[in-house]
């Protein structure tokens, strides 16, 4: 060591020596950061970047050696073989290469392994380069010296590598201060191992102490750029791909339309704050259904609804304040976060995501006005794991929609009894579809003009073994929901045309018709079928479907339609009024009854408006020359007000409730006939 030490002192220029060093430390340093990218790359750009990495280590390992050679006093005239010199420069790069690529192997514990071979090469580059130094002398070789400077540096570089393969910035700090100093140890212990009897037989042939300083610094500023090149290339293509890594970050954290954070990202957030909720005791998780935006997209087609959503978007961010967040979970349906410390500022944060909502959202073509079901479960008092307050506040949701609530809807436990319930009733639905454990109940529907009837609706009712007779209204959806409707519709369709079929009145019937059922491929066959083998006429079935069957698949739908018509069924269309009420619905099929929803009769007799609107509905209809038939008959007054605006039909208690059994159609058309008869005041209606 001291001998190092002495010689490095002593025999050396040290200005040079501490260029020497510079080269070395400022060079591994650049070697780390091509090191760095060779890891991170793959195929083609993996060679590429071995081939620069080698060329950078090797001129560093190099120049290193050269400059403190040029810093060396032999104290004897000095010349240099430029072909050995030359090889030595290639001996480093060529070596490095296999050196780099086996360090950066995709296994870690190569690494060191990778930093021998390098060790190796800057061994073999010394002595070469040794060697093409040519001095006026005796040079004795101490071979302790020159076994400890091979394995000094041989254990120095498999260090350097071993540390700069773990991750972060520090590691490959260390790394290349390891390589730094494994380069400048091989130099000086080489140096030390050689002692020079000077003879100095052709002085005038020597370098001179300037030409050497000249060369060193001429070597060091071409090492230096070069290898500054490459670090720089190095670091630009790290930061464009950690550019493009925080690009396809946020995409696949963001939302495509809206830029909102996705599920994805709401997810990772929720998670983030469950772990971290020590200092935040309180967190809700929102979770927001969008009411009315089906109709836009349905109207106005998906460019709108992307349109509402963008917009809806832009609102949502607006009112957001620190430890906030909104994400667009899918669809229409969106999710909030909010970490809060009294209940002051949930309410405030319900009370801004409500306001979003207040105003029409309004583009050139169109204008719309959306609504929310908004939903929560509050942590910890609902739940302390994600999955558990996702599925609350979900629960809450889904009852703000059932209740058609735009007002916020806390998760509370009976909302669980409610879904084991309605599992419950999905499990026993099942089993009623395949025991057809159903009746149907007809009620009737008459002529305003004469009185008489004009055919029964069938409205289907669930026989329950324990609950009586449940409503269509609490299992249809139901049906629809666990994959039964199209058995319990086919059902229907035979059974009604069975009975009537055996009715000695011949009075039509109206099957009502899901739209679900309306998309069966088989819907067709299904009713010719029934038909057949009830044998009753076509013209005495008429299928009731809603707009929204039409909407779903109009092509489809209106093929279908087509179809039945074609048999000879009647086709009506039931509700009109309440869904989108879409003129170009009504023209693009030629219906043979429109149904008025009972809502536009409830209350005529005591608001001018609702006159009004029945008026309009109705003359919707007539100018298309399709009969209208009002639902929801229960008063003598309603039956007037819908025979005065242009109603041909009606169908409602006053005539008639649901029932197995068939009305006297004297009793009909004398009540009928009673409530339009002569004198009958029109009451409210001017
Ligand atoms: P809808 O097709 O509009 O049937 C008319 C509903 O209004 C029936 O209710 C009927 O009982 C009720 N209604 C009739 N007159 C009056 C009245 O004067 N006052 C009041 N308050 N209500 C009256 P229901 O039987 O509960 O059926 C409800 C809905 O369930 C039906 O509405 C229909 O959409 C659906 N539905 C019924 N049967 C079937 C079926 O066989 N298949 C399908 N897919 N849906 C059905
Ligand atoms: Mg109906
Ligand atoms: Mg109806």
């Amino acid at each position: 060591m001291m001998e190092v030490a002495t010689c490095l002192v002593r025999e050396h220029d040290l200005r040079l020596v501490a260029v020497a060093v510079l080269v070395a430390v400022l060079g591994s340093a650049a070697t780390m950061q091509l090191y760095a990218r060779i890891i991170g790359a793959r195929g083609g750009s993996l060679l590429g970047w071995i081939a620069l990495g080698s060329v950078g280590t090797g001129t560093m390992v190099w120049c290193t050696h050269f400059v403190a050679m040029m810093a060396f006093r032999a104290g004897a005239p000095v010349r240099l073989d430029t072909t050995l010199t030359l090889v030595s420069l290639g001996i480093a790069i060529l070596f490095a290469a296999p050196g780099l690529a086996v360090a950066a192997s995709v296994r870690r514990r190569f690494a060191p392994w990778g930093g021998a071979i390098i060790g190796c090469a800057i061994s073999l580059m010394h002595y070469t380069g040794m060697a093409a130094y040519r001095v006026d002398g005796i040079v004795e070789w101490r071979w302790g010296y020159v076994a400890a400077s091979v394995l000094l540096s041989v254990t120095l570089s498999a260090l350097a590598f071993r540390t700069a393969r773990k991750p972060g910035l520090m590691p490959r700090a260390i790394g290349g201060l390891l390589l730094g100093v494994a380069v400048a140890t091989l130099h000086f212990t080489g140096m030390a191992a050689m002692l020079i009897h000077a003879l100095a037989l052709h002085p005038e042939q020597g370098l001179s102490d300037a030409t050497m300083t000249a060369l060193a610094a001429a070597t060091t500023c071409a090492s230096l750029l070069f290898i500054g090149c490459a670090a720089i290339s190095a670091l630009i293509d790290g930061q464009t791909q950690s550019d493009a890594y925080g690009r396809m970050r946020r995409m696949a954290l963001h939302d495509g339309l809206t830029d909102l954070p996705n599920r994805m990202c709401f997810g990772e957030d929720l998670s983030a704050r469950l772990q971290r909720r020590a200092g935040t005791p309180l967190m809700a998780v929102v979770m927001l259904d969008l009411s009315r935006f089906k109709a836009v997209n349905d109207t106005y087609g998906h460019q709108a609804g992307d349109q509402v959503l963008i917009a809806l978007a832009a609102r949502m961010r607006d009112i957001l304040q620190p430890g906030e967040c909104i994400a667009r979970l899918g669809g229409d349906e969106f999710g909030a976060l909010i970490s809060y410390s009294d209940a002051g500022e949930l309410t405030a944060f319900l009370d801004r995501l409500s306001g979003i909502f207040a105003d029409r959202f309004t583009f050139e073509r169109f204008s719309a006005s959306i609504g929310a079901n908004i939903g929560l479960a509050l942590a910890p008092r609902d739940g302390a794991d994600a999955d558990t307050l996702l599925a609350r506040a979900d629960l809450a949701m889904y009852r703000a929609k059932s209740e058609r609530s735009s007002q916020p809807c806390f998760y509370d436990a009976t909302m669980d009894e409610a879904v084991r319930d309605q599992r419950e009733l999905a499990n026993e639905l099942r089993e009623a579809i395949d025991r057809e454990a159903f009746e149907l109940h007809y009620q009737v529907q008459a002529s305003i003009g004469t009185g008489e009837v004009t055919g029964y609706e069938v409205l289907v009712r669930w026989r329950h073994p324990t609950r009586g007779l449940i409503p269509p209204n609490l299992f249809i959806p139901l049906a629809e929901d666990i994959g039964g409707i199209i058995p319990l519709s086919e059902w229907i369709i035979r059974q009604a045309c069975f009975e009537a079929a055996l009715w000695p009145n011949r009075h039509p019937i109206a099957v009502n018709l899901s739209p679900l059922h309306l998309s069966d491929p088989e819907l067709v066959g299904t009713v010719r079928q029934a038909l057949a083998a009830s044998g009753l006429a076509p013209e005495r079935l008429t299928l009731e479907l809603t707009e929204s069957a039409i909407i779903h698949d109009r092509h489809y739908a209106l093929d279908q339609l087509g179809a039945l018509k074609a048999m000879g069924c009647g086709l009506a269309l039931d509700d009109f009024g309440v869904g989108y009420s879409s003129l170009d619905v009504l023209r693009s099929f030629s219906f043979d009854r429109i149904k008025l929803d009972a809502s536009f009769v409830a209350d005529v007799d005591s608001n001018k408006q609702a006159v009004a609107l029945l008026r309009s509905v109705v003359a919707l209809g007539t100018t298309l020359d399709i009969p209208v038939l009002a639902e929801g008959i229960e008063e003598p007054v309603q039956l007037r007000i819908a025979a005065q605006e242009g109603c041909s039909a009606i169908q409602g208690y006053l005539i008639g409730k649901p029932s197995r059994e068939l009305v006297d159609p004297a009793l009909v058309r004398s009540t009928v006939r009673k409530a339009t008869g002569e004198g009958a005041e029109i009451s409210l209606v001017a």
